[in-house]
């Protein structure tokens, strides 16, 4: 008994030890939070409508380099890494560089492929479909409709009514809960 005690008390030590390396990790690998981000990027506006042309050399400079990377250069979140995966909350989602309305929450669906899924989007201004043959596969880009960041692929695997799933980066979209809504 005396032993076990010793034990427990031992890892809880080095369990002590390890946080602020692991807050250390964790804040370099997330970069700004999603408020942070928000607050930063003076093109943020979920009110605005019509078409943005953004300077990408201006948008280096406001966005973390990863979002940045997945918005302006087409990269891919790794799978099963965003806050979104599994978030439930009633709300809207946006596109995370303009604000634009890209998803309703009840659109959001657990597909489990790894990224956050919806059967449709928010508005027909929400966004704009691309051909991308790219990596040996032939894809329907999505982009937003506003400001051209890309937001991921759809397929036609999805559940009623549309039967599409809208794969999306979560690094690029920001989740506005209903009292931030107007
Ligand atoms: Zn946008």
């Amino acid at each position: 008994m005396g032993n076990l005690f010793k034990n427990i008390k031992k890892s809880n030590g080095r369990a002590m030890y390890l946080l602020p390396i692991f807050a250390l990790f964790f804040i370099q690998c997330n970069g700004q939070t999603k408020s942070e981000m928000k607050n930063n990027n003076p093109y943020y506006d979920t009110e605005a409508k019509g078409k943005l042309q953004l300077d990408n050399e201006k948008l280096k400079d406001i966005l973390p380099s990863d979002v940045y990377h997945i918005a302006r250069e087409k990269g891919t979140e790794r799978p099963y890494t965003s806050e979104y995966n599994n978030h439930s909350e009633k709300g809207k989602y946006h596109c995370a560089v303009c604000g634009n309305k890209l998803f309703e929450s009840d659109a959001k669906f657990d597909s489990s492929c790894g990224w956050p899924s919806f059967f449709a989007p928010a508005t027909k201004e929400s966004m704009i479909y691309l051909e991308d043959n790219t990596h040996g596969m032939q894809r329907i880009e999505v982009q937003c409709g506003r400001c051209e960041t890309h937001l991921g692929h759809i397929f036609n695997d999805g559940p009623p009514p549309t039967g599409k799933r809208y794969c999306i980066n979560g690094k690029v979209i920001m989740f506005e809960d209903e009292k931030e809504n107007k």
